[in-house]
């Protein structure tokens, strides 16, 4: 074996790696060397480690003691094994250099083909093989490849000359130009090589390959190779890995060319070979659309023995794999050799019928399936419309604000709620533009079919709200001008008035002028089947975070097991309750505002009655009051008559009280429990709206499980003052009803102070749920409200890796969510503990708080099935490391 350090060895009937070293070996050189292993045709070559990418940038391309020996090592064996030598014009070897890391960067780094030849190697090709045109457009393309990768010469020379010669010579295809030409052609690239770089081109095949080693290490810390890890989150990587193999010919005349096919349809999961293939060409030339390959169908045709090779071999890299497989084949004068395969890309739809299929088939089973065949995302792509066009918009895009809710929107740009309601009354599809979103705009953000706000982030109310719904929504877009007054906005460019259609698509956060074409979501027969092994895998549970029965209803259809989190404010703002709860909040005197409480009591009943029918047999859990207050009261002048008028109040007794309750820091304000200890009052109207709504469905033989959760506590003293009232409000309604209830009574840790005295905190209740959204706030101190400001510029300049509102952030937030949860359990092992932030519906946190051990998250409606599989596949993860570990 070759020193393991520096070089792993791979080719028939040998192979130094294998699968399992993907972080070593790259996937290309891990695929390649599993390939060897299990038999199938692959060309001979070798892969130097990622471990050595660093040390060789880090050196400027020096090469550590040793690597220099190893890489001789490795071509003495793929020479003896084709029986060719490189630079040996009696016996040409030529060697592909490509990249190849952990994780699949498409065309972010480099390659360089047809590697050894010079003056003396082509001419001795020519002889061999008898074509002095295949060996000089080897050359051809050599020299322009190895002049862009290595040396930064600029692509568009040679393309230009090659333009020239086909004008020229009055040809379209560079297939059609004379052996003759193509010699001419190789000088005149030599010529443009020496002028860009000023060096003469390299003709010793051996600096060849020494440059071009190190060109593809360097091209790991391009900008946009770097760029690309940002955007898709690709962390922790060593660098590429180099594959040095033998190349194989697919340009050669007789039976060759070269292909790509996936093993199952990748848009329908159709399970039928699919793919395109070119007779006579070269890898580049699919990848490059120069022509127009033919479908995989036509190999059958024209070389069916090769067709049935490669039948043979994706059914034996499905088997193996377990997974569909995306291969790179190439055939050489009737010869098939694989150059590459791995886990294919997919849509939804295509995700989910593989999955399903190839448990059917016996491939893999119903835990491979869920940890292995299915992403979260695709799950989403079926839960939400999408964009027909799959390959790009018909449309410009305006801008792009924060992916807010996932799914495709198209509609009439809108700039009121009022408006966005009445043009949906008249049939028009409406998207709603506004700056920030308040829960006044909730009958417009309802109507429309997408939202669009320039203000406010990840838990920014538009967001929240949007998700909750599975209305697409795209928050924060501060690259956009609102202009409120002529209804229109700007991205400096173009200007989009009331009335003009747009497009929004909140999984990406981009808005596009015009209409897109959309297609219908719609879970395919395949869904129920697979989600029965998600519910099978999952320890950890998922509730929902709904404020309706229609929410509730939907929640419970998606599998949740119940309410993580019902936000009792969000029902104030319903039909006719809005002037109640502001005479409540107004009243001059304590007889004038229990009367207010005792007219919202009925109403929160009936609320909360219907949501328990909703979730029965599940727990549901009723937040006490949360928001300030002023968020309930008018800001305009004009409403503000109106209101004094409907309680008989002078209105200056109206402004002024509304000024006397506004805040510099509402969200660090007069909220949460601090509003049930200054107006104990409505805590104790809550409390009894949800015993008597509980006692009600128990009479009609409902089975409710309701749970009262205090909101925003810092100190135990708070909760338990809360826990008082709540209690000796719940003793008086089971003394008059003469039935008691098994009612939990908890509390949200939301505040960095409660969770780190979460010990003492735990003493008290029955249940934690972390409220994430507001513990991210604080923690940090970002206002949860005002981040589009700088929070993009932190994660493009890495100063975070995400949007701590997105995703969690495991080494803060997350510290102190495993703290509390630790102290919490010690200090009462039967405490529940749950997760309600918008967090609870992000795959990577739903991971997370798998690993702390919670027992549940809550999410919007629309995230449940996401957040399940993604607690099935952290538990079926969580079992593989551990059987690994026994093993
Ligand atoms: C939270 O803070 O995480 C939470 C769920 O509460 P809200 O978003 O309503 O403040
Ligand atoms: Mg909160």
């Amino acid at each position: 074996m070759s020193d393991p350090s520096f070089l792993y060895r791979f080719g028939p009937k040998l192979a130094d790696g294998e699968a399992t070293m993907k972080a070593l070996l790259g996937g290309k050189g891990a695929s390649l060397a599993e390939m060897s292993r299990i038999g199938l045709p692959v060309p001979p070559g070798f892969t130097i480690p990622a471990s050595v990418c660093q040390t060789v940038n880090d050196a400027e391309g020096r090469w550590p003691d040793g690597l220099a020996s190893a890489i001789r090592e490795g071509l003495a064996f793929v020479e003896s094994t084709t029986g060719k030598r490189l630079g040996d014009p009696s016996a040409p070897l030529l060697l592909s250099v490509r990249s190849g890391a952990a994780q699949s960067m498409p065309g972010m780094m480099d390659t360089v083909l047809n590697l050894g030849l010079n003056e003396e190697v082509a001419e001795g090709l020519a002889t061999i093989h008898k074509d002095t045109h295949f060996a000089y457009d080897a050359y051809r393309r050599f020299i322009d490849m190895f002049g862009h990768v290595v040396m930064g010469v600029p692509r568009d020379a040679f393309q230009e000359a090659l333009s020239e010669m086909k004008a020229e010579r009055g040809v379209q295809q560079t297939f059609d130009l004379t052996a003759g030409d193509l010699r001419l052609l190789v000088d005149c690239y030599k010529a443009i090589y020496r002028q860009h770089t000023g060096f003469m081109f390299p003709e010793d095949p051996q600096d060849q390959l020494r440059f071009a080693i190190n060109a593809v290490f360097a091209s790991w810390m391009t900008e946009r190779a770097i760029k690309y890890r940002r955007i898709n989150k690709i962390r922790g990587l060593l660098g590429t890995a180099v594959n040095v193999q033998a190349m194989v010919f697919g340009n050669r005349m007789r039976q060759s060319g070269t292909g790509v096919c996936f093993t199952r349809n990748p848009a329908t999961g159709a399970h039928t070979l699919y793919g395109e293939f070119l007779l006579h060409a070269q890898g580049e030339d699919v990848v490059a659309g120069i022509r127009t390959p033919q479908s995989i169908q036509t190999l059958a045709e024209s070389l069916p023995e090769v067709h049935a090779q490669l039948v043979e071999a994706s059914q034996i890299l499905e088997r193996h794999y377990r997974n569909m497989q995306d291969i790179e084949f190439t055939v050489e004068e009737g010869q098939l050799y694989i150059l590459q395969t791995r886990n294919g890309k997919r849509t939804g739809p295509a995700a989910l019928k593989i999955a399903v299929d190839m448990v059917a088939e016996g491939l893999v089973t119903p835990e491979e399936a869920v940890r292995d065949l299915v992403e979260p995302r695709h799950l989403e792509q079926l839960l939400h419309p999408r964009f027909a066009n799959t390959e790009g918009y018909a449309g410009p895009v305006l801008a792009q604000g924060l992916p807010a809710s996932p799914g495709a929107a198209v509609g009439q740009a809108v700039f009121t709620s009022e408006d966005a309601e009445q043009w949906r009354s008249e049939g028009k599809r409406v998207i709603l533009v506004r700056v920030e979103t308040s829960p006044d705009d909730v009958g417009g953000m309802h109507a429309a079919q997408g939202i669009l706000t320039s203000r406010g982030g990840m838990t920014s109310h538009a967001a929240v709200v949007a998700r909750g719904w599975g209305t697409p929504c795209v928050a924060g877009c501060d690259a956009i001008i609102i202009n409120q007054k002529t209804r229109s906005f700007t991205n400096g460019h173009v200007t989009i008035h009331e009335g003009d259609w747009i497009s929004v698509n909140g999984s990406t956060g981009e808005i596009i002028q015009g209409r897109e074409r959309l297609v219908d979501a719609g879970p395919s027969g395949d869904y129920a089947d697979f989600m029965e092994w998600v519910q099978a895998a999952q320890t950890m549970k998922v509730r929902a975070n709904a404020d309706t029965p229609e929410d509730a209803q939907q929640a419970r259809e998606f599998g949740a097991r119940g309410i993580g989190l019902c936000r009792t404010e969000h029902m104030f703002f319903a039909e006719g309750r809005l002037p109640v709860v502001r005479r409540m909040i107004l009243a001059e005197t304590e007889a004038a505002r229990r009367q207010a409480l005792a007219d919202l009591l009925p109403l929160q009943r009936s609320d909360f009655e219907a949501i328990l029918k909703a979730m029965a047999g599940y727990p549901v859990t009723i937040r006490l009051l949360d928001p300030p207050l002023h968020e309930f009261l008018p800001s305009s002048e004009v409403s503000m008559d109106g209101l004094a008028d409907a309680l008989g109040l002078p209105v200056s007794t109206v402004s002024a009280k509304v000024e006397a309750l506004r805040e510099s820091n509402p969200m660090l304000g007069h909220r949460g429990c601090r509003l049930g200890i200054t107006r104990p009052g409505l805590t104790a109207m809550q409390a009894r709206a949800i015993a008597e709504a509980a006692l009600n469905c128990l009479d009609e033989g409902i089975e409710v499980h309701p749970e009262i959760m205090i909101p925003l506590a810092s100190t135990r003293a708070e909760i338990v003052h809360q826990r008082q009232i709540i209690e000796n409000t719940l003793e008086a309604v089971y003394a008059e009803r003469g039935t008691r209830l098994d009612l939990r009574i908890g509390t949200m840790i939301e505040t960095p102070r409660a969770a780190l005295v979460a010990g003492d905190i735990a003493q008290v209740v029955d249940f934690f749920s972390f409220g994430t959204n507001d513990l991210t706030q604080m923690t940090f101190g970002f206002s949860r409200d005002d981040t589009t400001a700088f929070l993009p510029h932190y994660v493009n300049q890495q100063i975070l890796p995400d949007d701590p509102f997105q995703a969690i952030d495991v080494e803060g937030v997350g510290a102190l969510v495993r703290h509390a949860t630790e102290q919490g359990r010690a200090a009462q092992a039967s405490l529940t503990v749950g997760l309600c932030g918008e967090h609870g519906g992000d795959p990577d946190s739903v991971s997370f708080c798998h690993g702390v051990g919670l027992d549940y998250v809550s999410c919007s409606a629309f995230r449940v099935p996401i957040a399940r599989l993604a607690a099935a596949q952290a538990a079926l993860r969580a079992a593989a490391v551990e059987n690994l570990e026994t093993a």
